[in-house]
């Protein structure tokens, strides 16, 4: 009987919208790409995790008609009875080459890959270290598993046990989790390579060191740095030159590498063997379109051909960064095309970042604002994300937009 919570639901629905928590979907009556249409106006996307800007690439197009027009549009199957081409081998093989791995297995989303990657590989006898702000897959894949667990204060490496400003709990930091964990079978640690909050960069020299200390893997989840993080595009290992050290990494494509869909665990041979064979999301659930697995070949083969994508990323990340900082606007400092525009130290803060935001959408620049509980009481935000789409002159009527914005609001002189 459908009846009592339907109630329920009715009263919780009211809640959330009462609360200003209702998740509203915008609409887009365009391609994805620097320029977009919504509710026929159009406009400037700042929110997308388009980074190379590659979600509309008429290469990726041709690819992908190419791929439907060879391999068809569907394979009715999972990999392992008679849903697996040549082109899903291709691909695995291309990403392996691409992160420096031994091998690769595809999943439809890395959603999937995370949720697919913990509970094959550990029991109970053994220990999962994850940091406090990892993404909810990483957290649903632990879940999935029966291994001991320990959550680490956010990116705090020491032997400690104290409030963690990141979440405002009670926490310790990694090095004291793992010695608490000396008398599990095995280790492991698993991180974002970045936190899409605050675009802060994992400090996976100081995770491994730990790692090979106290005798733990280490999984990372790349989807905000693959194909761009690092000096040819490899990602966070790149980045922090820790290629070869890291055991898994899980990554997607519905971010840089083209956006549509798809995922990967790409690691150590005999863990991707294990989890051909293990691995849940890979034996129950549908194989990886052709048409994106034929896109996704071009995108490694491009980034693999070329560092230009990421170089004009890094050039326009730079560039947003100084200007807006130099206006006045408090951003979180780093590297990462996530940029967090900080509200948290003006009067009611989580309404002024809502009120920025849809005073820049007038301005013709869709950019997001997020308040608790998606990120901390007081750390209001309003979160951009630069692409290698974005023209200069995208870039500077943005900036402009900003500029406007804060001073009618009394932010900024
Ligand atoms: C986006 C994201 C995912 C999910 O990727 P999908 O392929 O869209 O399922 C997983 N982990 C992290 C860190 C992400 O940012």
């Amino acid at each position: 009987m459908y009846g009592k919570i339907k109630d329920y639901l009715q009263k919780e629905l009211v809640n959330i919208e009462d609360a200003g928590l209702y998740k509203h979907e915008r609409i887009i009556e365009s391609e994805q790409g620097a320029e977009i249409v919504v509710k026929g106006k159009s406009c400037l996307n700042f929110c997308a995790n388009n980074y190379l800007g590659l979600s509309s690439h008429p290469d990726l197009i041709k690819a992908a008609h190419s791929e439907i027009d060879h391999r068809g549009y569907g394979l009715s199957s999972v990999r392992f009875i008679c849903g697996t081409q040549d082109i899903h081998k291709e691909l695995e093989r291309k990403v392996s080459d691409f992160l420096g791995m031994e091998d690769t297995i595809l999943f439809s989303s890395c959603f999937d890959a995370n949720a697919a990657v913990f509970e094959p590989l550990l029991g109970k006898e053994d220990a999962i270290i994850t940091d406090a702000l990892n993404h909810a897959s990483i957290i649903d894949g632990i879940r999935l598993c029966k291994a001991q667990r320990w959550i680490y204060n956010h990116s705090d490496m020491r032997d400690v046990e104290e409030e963690d400003p990141s979440t405002g709990k009670k926490g310790k930091g990694l090095e004291r989790c793992l010695k608490e964990a000396q008398s599990c079978r095995f280790r492991m640690i698993a991180t974002d390579g970045v936190f899409s909050m605050d675009g802060d960069i994992a400090r996976l020299k100081e995770i491994c060191d730990l790692a090979e200390k106290y005798d733990a893997m280490v999984i990372v989840d790349d989807s905000h740095s693959t194909g761009f993080m690092g000096k040819t595009g490899r990602g966070t290992h790149e980045y922090r030159d820790v290629m070869g050290r890291i055991d898994i990494i899980t990554t997607t494509f519905g971010k840089a590498l083209g956006g549509a869909s798809g995922g990967c665990i790409s690691g150590r041979k005999e863990i991707v063997d294990w989890m051909r064979n293990k691995a849940r999301p890979y034996l129950f659930s549908n194989t990886v379109a052709p048409a994106v697995v034929g896109a996704s070949i071009k995108v490694i083969d491009l980034l693999s051909s070329s560092t230009e994508l990421r170089d004009k990323l890094e050039n326009n990340t730079k560039y947003f960064r100084e200007k807006m900082t130099a206006a006045g606007f408090d951003i979180i400092p780093g590297d990462h095309p996530i940029v967090p525009i900080m509200f948290g130290k003006y009067p009611e803060s989580a309404k002024l970042a809502v009120e920025f935001a849809d005073k820049m959408l007038d301005e013709g620049i869709y950019v997001i604002a997020f308040s608790f509980p998606v990120v901390p009481r007081g750390k209001d935000r309003i979160r951009v994300q630069i692409s290698a789409g974005h023209e200069q002159h995208h870039l500077d009527k943005a900036i402009d937009a900003f500029i406007k914005v804060g001073k009618e609001l009394g932010m900024i002189k």
